[in-house]
């Protein structure tokens, strides 16, 4: 039974607002968040994925964020470690990047500066001799390789809302704050959603609208305009998979820009990513054609096999709500989060959340609780520096043995689909598969390895309704469904809306 009246009323469900909701109800505080389309359907899924402190931003002197971002590495992997796991980066060095003496320095400070614990050091490469030397141009012959992490980034949202939710939070999916006003001290805040109109009481609200934040102040709060963010775009392409290795490449374009090219899904490698002004609706955002010439171009430079239109499979864009410091360029714009608290306990306080990475919203959630309990006073102490993400529930280093014993204990399933489950859902996997000893048993096929089990599981637990939200965000087998396998996983989720058997 949803509650009337609440504590804390969180506004986005993005990888920001889910984090907060997640830190106060573990606190004892009570909590509702509604999310005015999918759970991470905003910029929380289109980003480029990695936990990383952020190589380039040392160039920019962004200390405070690079200590704080390479910190929560380890502390991430921990909490998540089927969705989230080390990646190794391998930086080409030529003529037109700072001598390697320089970079060699940096990225020393980058080991050291952030408690690295379980991540390898960085080393030196002979590009010549190693095997990520291989499908790049001839004439590179030193490289750098150092440590980032990997995480799925809607998922990481997800299981942060489930999180939140199975600790007593209400979660509203596609359910929009129309209006959020002040009353008595506290605040009145009217949903939209799925099941109608309804309004819920709070002593504060966290605005986690990402890039609609000034939306919400100006329009659901009903203020006088309001310009803290920056909308910074950035696409990404899915191409062919271009090398054989499990490594990444970090490439500064002649322009000074810094692009990724990273092993994706299996068969595929993600390039990305742009960084231009933004000035439309963020629901809107796509890649344009210049930005796809600017990426395959930018590879190209690289890779001795040019990167073509013919090899794109697919591309996604968000963007960047950064907070607006002033900066000239797109690139130059803080990458570091800002918090503003607006009234206080006797007149209703709201906290607004501007900017922040994936990599950097735990501690952005503890920053947000600061605040918060600045007004409310304190319930709990922090604790999510060490608590797990469902599913997480196992060493950093045994997501391989923990793959080795659900395949022992499934044996008859594909090997492929138990890896699959584990990186999706880590010991949730057994929710899902049950009793089950074939596929046979997993009910309807839609295509790929995506049985009825994983559907239902995905509806029952992790908020989804369409096709889009299970086949883009919670999986990405998007990539190997076609239209017809779409449409019956539509149909058969309309059936589940309408609780018909099917
Ligand atoms: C191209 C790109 C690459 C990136 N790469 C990385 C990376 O590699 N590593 C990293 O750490 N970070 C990265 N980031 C940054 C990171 O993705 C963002 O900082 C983060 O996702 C922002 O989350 P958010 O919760 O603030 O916003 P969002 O994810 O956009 O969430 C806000 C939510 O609020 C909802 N909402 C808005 N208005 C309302 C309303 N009235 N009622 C209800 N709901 C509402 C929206 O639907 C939306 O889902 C990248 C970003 C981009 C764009």
């Amino acid at each position: 039974m949803a509650q009337d009246s609440v504590d804390i009323f969180v506004i986005g469900g993005g990888v920001n607002g889910a984090s907060v909701a997640r830190d106060a109800v573990g606190r004892g505080f009570s909590v509702a968040l509604a999310e005015m389309n999918d759970l991470a359907s905003g910029t929380s899924s289109a980003a480029t994925k990695l936990v990383h402190g952020g190589l380039r931003y040392l160039e920019h002197y962004e200390f405070r964020l690079v200590h704080e971002a390479l910190a929560e590495r380890e502390v991430l992997w921990a909490a998540a470690p089927h969705i989230i796991w080390p990646l190794r980066f391998v930086l080409p060095h030529h003529k037109g990047l700072r001598p390697a003496f320089v970079l060699r320095a940096g990225l020393a400070m980058y080991d050291y500066m952030g408690g690295r614990r379980l991540l390898p050091p960085t080393k030196t490469l002979n590009l010549t001799q190693d095997v990520t030397g291989k499908p790049l141009k001839p004439g590179y012959r030193l490289g750098f390789e150092y440590s980032d992490c990997w995480v799925e980034d809607s998922r990481f949202v997800v299981l942060n809302a489930r999180d939140a939710a199975n600790k007593g939070a209400d979660i509203y999916v596609r359910t929009k704050v129309s209006s959020v006003r002040r009353d008595n001290g506290g605040w009145i805040v009217e949903l939209d959603g799925e099941d109608g109109r309804r309004t819920v009481r709070a002593k504060l609200v966290v605005n986690a609208a990402g890039p609609w934040v000034d939306q919400v102040i100006t329009g659901a709060m009903g203020k006088n305009g309001a310009r803290n963010v920056r909308l910074v775009k950035g696409s990404h392409l899915v191409v062919r998979k271009l090398f054989d290795h499990d490594r990444c490449y970090i490439f500064q374009n002649s322009d000074g820009r810094i692009i990724f090219a990273i092993p994706y899904e299996g068969d595929f490698t993600l390039i990305g990513t742009t960084d231009e002004d933004y000035h439309g609706d963020p629901k809107d955002v796509r890649i344009s054609d210049g930005e796809t010439d600017y990426l395959l171009k930018a590879a190209s430079e690289y890779f001795a096999e040019p990167v073509t239109r013919a090899d794109i499979r697919w591309s996604y864009s968000g963007v960047r709500p950064l907070f607006d410091d002033g900066a000239s360029a797109a690139q130059e714009a803080t990458r570091d989060y800002v918090l503003k608290l607006d009234g206080d306990a006797a007149s209703g306080a709201a906290v607004h959340v501007f900017g922040g990475k994936l990599t950097t919203s735990r501690r952005l959630a503890e920053s947000v609780l600061e605040k918060i309990e600045g007004v409310l006073g304190k319930k709990g102490a922090a604790w999510t520096k060490t608590g797990k993400l469902p599913g997480g529930e196992f060493e950093p280093l045994s997501f391989d043995a923990e793959v080795r014993r659900l395949h022992k204990d499934y044996p008859e399933l594909p090997a492929t689909l138990t890896r699959r489950l584990m990186r999706l859902y880590g010991t949730k996997a057994r929710v899902i598969l049950g009793s089950a000893k074939t596929t046979s048993d997993l009910g309807q096929h839609f295509g790929a390895d995506l049985f009825a089990a994983e559907v239902d599981y995905l509806v029952r637990e992790e908020w989804a309704r369409t096709a889009e939200d299970i086949l883009w965000r919670r999986t990405k087998l998007g990539l190997r469904v076609d239209q017809a396998q779409t449409e019956a996983l539509e149909s058969y989720l309309a059936g589940k809306a309408m609780g018909v058997a099917v």
